[in-house]
């Protein structure tokens, strides 16, 4: 059995079947996780690309959390 460590929370797992491609999550959760994130940096990115007003607050790039997202879109609402 192999140990393989999720890509989302971190914890190590097991893979419940040797065949296919390795899992990458330890659970649904975890993937659905990812893919929610994925889709937030993906519009963040999409609006720094395209609004380039000054009023949009920087996001240092690497350090884009969930909540700073939450933040911006409301900031860019009010
Ligand atoms: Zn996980």
């Amino acid at each position: 059995m192999t140990t393989l460590y999720c890509a989302c929370c971190g914890q190590p797992f097991r893979r419940s079947s040797p065949r296919g491609p390795a899992p990458l999550y330890c659970s649904r959760d975890c993937r659905r996780q990812i893919e929610v994130r994925r889709r937030v940096w993906a519009s963040l990115r999409a609006t720094e690309r395209t609004a380039a007003a000054p009023l949009t607050p920087v996001v240092p790039a690497g350090a884009g959390s969930f909540h700073r997202g939450e933040i911006v879109w409301e900031r860019a609402s009010a």
